[in-house]
C-alpha cells in the first residue's frame, strides 16, 4: 500500500499493508487531518520515525467483531497496555507503555490502511460526513477543558491564540454561554469566530496586555484562560490576563523552554492545568447534532500521492485544517 513516511525526511514509499493484531481492527483510510503534531514529528519530535498521521475517518475490513465490518469509524490515538496501574484506572492515555497512532510506536494514518484496537473505535453517524468527522481527535482535544473546568454562563473566559486548537476551543466554549474572548494575530482566522458570539482581539506583536483596557475590564481578571498559541508570549499573556485564584488552561506544547518566575502562580493563587487528548463521544454527538461546524477551518484537500506537498502546504503562515484524501467512502 501507499503511505507518507518519516524516517528523518518525509516521502511516499510502499509498504505491506499492516496486520492487524489480537483484538484489533484493519481499517482503510479515507480521510486525514494534517496537525501541529504532525509538523513538530518532522522537525524530531518524540524521535517518532514510521507513518504520520493520527485524525482520521475510515471503515472497517477486518475486524474480530464482525458486528464493526464495514463501519465507518473514528479512532482514539492512544493505545495503553491494558496491565499497568494507569491502564486500571482507565488512564490509558498515560500509560507509560502506551504507543500513539502516528506519534510514538505504532505507524498512523498517512497510508491505505491503519490497525487499532476495538476499543478504540467509535463509529460515525451517517449524517456526518467525512471532512467534518475527520475533526473528532481535535475537538475531543478541545473539549477536555470542559472535562478538567466547569464553565458556566458566568464565567469570563480568554483564549490565547487563533490557530485550529484556539478556534475548535472557541467552537466549544461558546456552547457553555459564557463570556467568550480570543486573542489571535490573524485577522481571516479572528473573523471565522467573530459572528459566532466571540469576542475578537487582535494582539498586536509589540503591545503588552498591561497597558490595553481591550477586555473591557482592567486588570482584565479572567475567570479562565485557555494557552493555545505555545508561544512564551502565550504563556506570558494568560497568566497576565487570568484572575487571581482564577485557572489556566495549557493545551498547547512548546518547542522552547519557558523563562518566567512560578511566584506570578503562587501569589495570586492560580491552578494550572495540563490539558491533552480529550472524550470521542461527545464530540461526535455535538458534530452529528450541527452544534459545532468545523468546516471553515478546513484550508485545502491533497490527494494521499501529494501528501509531502500537504504536508508543506500546512506549514504556510495563515494555513488552517490540511486535509489528506486516501480513498472515497464505500458506501
Ligand atoms: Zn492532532
Ligand atoms: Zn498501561
Amino acid at each position: 500500500m501507499n503511505a507518507l513516511r518519516f524516517d528523518g525526511q518525509v516521502c511516499m514509499v510502499q509498504v505491506p499493508r499492516p496486520q492487524p493484531a489480537v483484538g484489533e481492527a484493519l481499517i482503510r483510510v479515507q480521510l486525514v487531518g494534517l496537525c501541529q503534531t504532525d509538523v513538530e514529528i518532522t522537525r524530531g519530535y518524540k524521535n517518532f520515525q514510521g507513518i504520520l498521521g493520527h485524525e482520521f475517518v475510515g471503515q472497517v475490513v477486518a475486524a474480530p467483531d464482525a458486528a464493526w465490518i464495514g463501519q465507518r469509524v473514528v479512532g482514539e490515538i492512544n493505545i495503553g497496555c491494558g496491565r499497568c496501574p494507569r491502564c486500571q484506572r482507565g488512564q490509558a492515555k498515560h500509560c507509560q507503555h502506551r504507543t500513539v497512532l502516528g506519534i510514538y510506536g505504532r505507524d498512523g494514518a498517512l497510508a491505505e490502511y491503519l490497525t487499532l484496537p476495538l476499543a478504540n473505535l467509535h463509529q460515525v453517524p451517517a449524517s456526518v460526513p467525512d471532512e467534518v468527522a475527520v475533526f473528532t481527535e481535535p475537538l475531543a482535544a478541545a473539549l477536555e477543558i470542559l472535562a478538567q473546568v466547569p464553565v458556566g454562563p458566568d464565567y469570563r473566559v480568554l483564549i490565547v491564540g487563533d490557530g485550529k486548537l484556539g478556534l475548535l476551543s472557541a467552537l466549544v466554549l461558546r456552547l457553555t454561554g459564557c463570556e467568550l474572548h480570543l486573542l489571535g494575530r490573524h485577522p481571516e482566522k479572528l473573523a471565522l469566530v467573530a459572528d459566532l458570539g466571540v469576542m475578537t482581539h487582535q494582539a498586536d506583536r509589540q503591545a503588552e496586555l498591561d497597558n490595553s483596557a481591550q477586555f473591557g475590564t482592567y486588570p482584565p481578571d479572567f475567570d479562565l484562560v485557555v494557552e493555545a498559541s505555545g508561544s512564551p508570549s502565550g504563556w506570558h499573556t494568560a497568566v497576565a490576563a487570568v484572575r487571581p485564584q482564577g485557572t489556566i488552561v495549557a493545551k498547547s506544547t512548546y518547542q522552547q523552554a519557558l523563562e518566567f518566575n512560578p511566584t506570578m502562580l503562587v501569589v495570586p493563587e492560580v491552578t494550572v492545568i495540563g490539558s491533552r487528548c480529550g472524550p470521542f463521544a461527545p464530540a461526535l454527538r455535538l458534530l452529528a447534532k450541527g452544534l459545532i461546524d468545523p468546516r471553515p477551518l478546513i484550508s485545502k484537500v491533497f490527494p494521499l500521492a501529494q501528501a509531502p506537498a500537504a504536508l508543506a502546504y500546512a506549514q504556510q503562515p495563515g494555513v488552517l485544517k490540511v486535509l489528506v484524501e486516501v480513498s472515497v467512502h464505500a458506501n
